[in-house]
């Protein structure tokens, strides 16, 4: 049996995703001219990897359920049963929408109700939770990568909507001022998510005049560029809520459970835990509830100086603190030839030049940039030798 497993990864073509991004980075071709959005490398039903193994092609899903002591290891067994990550790459041209995932208790008990409701079939449009996982999530940027994560200071958000002065939010507003404090946000937030009709038309024409006027700062000139994307929707209000970032190539920023966020344009690795779990807030055409969002959001600010993740550095590993069990994060930059020790299961992306991994057995694999391999547990040690930049999603378990 092998440990070393190319992946054969589909990719998800989605309206937002970028038509040349994939080509550029990785060079892999685009015949169709379709957007290229994301590259999924696990195991998720909705778009699994393949490998070969026999010989013969095969879901790694299967693999990994034939001998899932051999790929995954005994401890992720115990505890998860399956692989507990889904890692990609993420190509936006387009503003995602506005997001907020659960927590684990939040989304168990989602899931549970929805179940046992019988109302809302699972793939339906408007089901809220798919499975009873939570969906931490941490981004690392290939290309600069813009973004919202968290909340503004409460006066700033007072501050930044202010400015606007339409008389249907300045009444929400007094109400805000007199109650700056989560449960104030709290109620604006959803005043303005529940607008509707003509006053929802008003508002955001009110936001788009201001915004006209004021390009040089940086969250109206946000604004303006989703208003191109996304004209009528009222998430267009969400740079003024939301903390505004943009990473560099190489900068990693962590997604929590319950903190609203987006993104909105660039290239990125994408790991997270293995769940389909979104609760929408704006900036979408799909299904918004805005009482199952609210229940899940914690209406507490993040302060922007903490929003970018600094890794532990040692020797030539950058490694990531991951707030939960899932899934860890490393990437490796230099020529010297890396000993990694596992005991979970693995997958490997060199970023920008080939890579070779192997095993004391003799075997050997050699891929070029932007192509994952899927490592199987059992190899406990091997070697990587790259003399650029890759990336390494695992599982760390005590
Ligand atoms: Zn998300």
């Amino acid at each position: 049996m092998h440990y070393f497993y190319p992946l054969d990864c589909q990719i998800q073509e989605y309206d937002w995703g970028s038509k040349t991004s994939l080509n550029q980075l990785f060079g892999i071709k685009n015949i169709e001219n379709k957007p290229q959005a994301e590259v999924w490398m696990g195991t998720h039903p909705n778009g699994c990897s393949t490998i070969i193994a026999n010989g013969e092609k095969t879901p790694l899903s299967t693999f990994i359920q034939k001998q899932s002591i051999f790929a995954l290891g005994e401890k992720v067994v115990k505890r998860f049963n399956g692989l507990p990550f889904l890692f990609k790459i993420l190509c936006a041209d387009k503003a995602l929408s506005v997001q907020v995932h659960p927590n684990k208790t939040q989304a168990e008990q989602g899931f549970n109700k929805e179940q046992r409701s019988g109302k809302v079939a699972l793939d339906s449009a408007k089901r809220n939770y798919k499975d009873p996982n939570h969906k931490p999530e941490l981004v690392y940027a290939l290309t600069p990568f813009q973004a919202m994560n968290g909340f503004r200071q409460f006066d700033e958000i007072l501050t930044l909507l202010s400015r606007l002065d339409i008389h249907k939010l300045n009444r929400m507003l007094e109400e805000f001022e007199a109650n700056l404090t989560h449960d104030g946000l709290r109620l604006l937030f959803e005043a303005i998510l529940y607008t509707k009709g003509a006053e929802k038309q008003t508002m955001i024409s009110g936001l788009l005049n201001h915004a006209k006027k004021h390009r040089d700062i940086e969250p109206f000139n946000l604004v303006l560029t989703l208003a191109q994307q996304y004209p009528d929707d009222i998430g267009l209000f969400s740079p003024l809520f939301l903390n505004t970032i943009t990473l560099k190539p190489g900068e990693a920023m962590f997604l929590r459970a319950c903190t609203p966020h987006a993104y909105i344009s660039g290239s990125a690795l994408e790991i997270m835990a293995n769940s389909d779990n979104v609760l929408r807030a704006g900036l979408t055409s799909k299904h918004v509830d805005v009482s199952e969002l609210t229940r899940c959001v914690e209406f507490y600010p993040q302060c922007k100086s903490t929003l970018r993740s600094t890794p532990n550095k040692n020797l030539n590993a950058q490694h990531y603190a991951i707030p939960v069990d899932d899934f860890s994060f490393s990437v490796y930059s230099s020529s010297q030839i890396n000993q990694l020790e596992t005991d979970s299961a693995e997958i490997i992306i060199a970023l920008d030049s080939p890579i070779t991994l192997s095993h004391s057995n003799g075997e050997s694999v050699t891929l070029n940039q932007g192509e994952p391999v899927f490592v199987a547990a059992a190899v406990q040690q091997y070697t990587v030798s790259c003399s650029g930049t890759f990336a390494r999603a695992y599982c760390s378990l005590n």
